[in-house]
């Protein structure tokens, strides 16, 4: 359905926050012809429109409050602009077109995990490191109910991996090294150039309770 150009975009969707029920529930499938409807088809443009105006790299349909298996996915030219090539290189992350995932059954395909900061739009302001596999491939519907398989690795097979756990009622927050919980702008102001090594020695990364707490 094509939109008049002479109304304005409805605003973006409110992304809801941790501790909503949703973000914690499993979400269910959708048949091929609900996700070709008229009511389906605006969510998609209005995830899309919403997870660009955040930013986001990806979207999960739970974060606005529809508990449906659906998520838009998309990593910009633009939001790679400014960052330093070995930065992105270590991450394996490079521009992804905008796509949609339906249904999605992920297979990891590289196993060896890759331990970077991730954040969450529905976990505002905090960031963490948390280990995801390298590689992984989804079968799943695109965004007119038809099959396609999805193979990725480095910083799209990560967020592939954040989305669907949103659909399992599954946060970051539970995947992370518990002692690397922090905000954005303490990220960036202590901790963004560390190595892992560094990380690792300073923070005692997997510890449960950290070194002080034993009794
Ligand atoms: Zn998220």
């Amino acid at each position: 359905v094509p939109t008049d150009p002479s109304r304005p975009d409805p605003p973006a969707l409110r992304i809801l926050q941790i501790g909503e029920p949703v973000l914690r529930s499993a979400a269910r499938e959708l048949a091929p012809e609900e996700i070709r409807g008229a009511a389906i088809q605006q969510l998609i443009r209005r995830m899309c429109d919403t997870m660009r105006d955040a930013p986001g790299v990806g979207l999960a349909a739970p974060q606005i409050g529809e508990p449906l298996q659906l998520a838009v996915i998309e990593d910009r030219e633009e939001y790679l602009r400014d960052a330093d090539s070995s930065w992105l290189a270590e991450r394996e992350r490079a521009a992804v077109p905008f796509y949609v995932i339906a249904n999605p059954k992920l297979t990891v395909t590289i196993a060896d995990a890759r331990e970077f900061f991730e954040g969450c739009l529905s976990v505002a302001g905090l960031t963490a490191l948390v280990p995801r596999a390298r590689g992984v491939r989804v079968e799943c519907l695109d965004e007119r109910g038809q099959p396609r398989v999805i193979e990725a690795r480095g910083w799209h097979a990560r967020i592939l991996q954040h989305e669907i756990d949103h659909l399992r009622g599954v946060l970051y927050v539970d995947r992370m090294a518990r002692r690397t919980l922090m905000t954005t702008t303490n990220y960036a102001r202590y901790w963004r150039d560390l190595s892992l090594e560094e990380l690792r020695e300073t923070l005692d990364l997997f510890s449960p309770s950290g070194p002080e707490c034993g009794s």
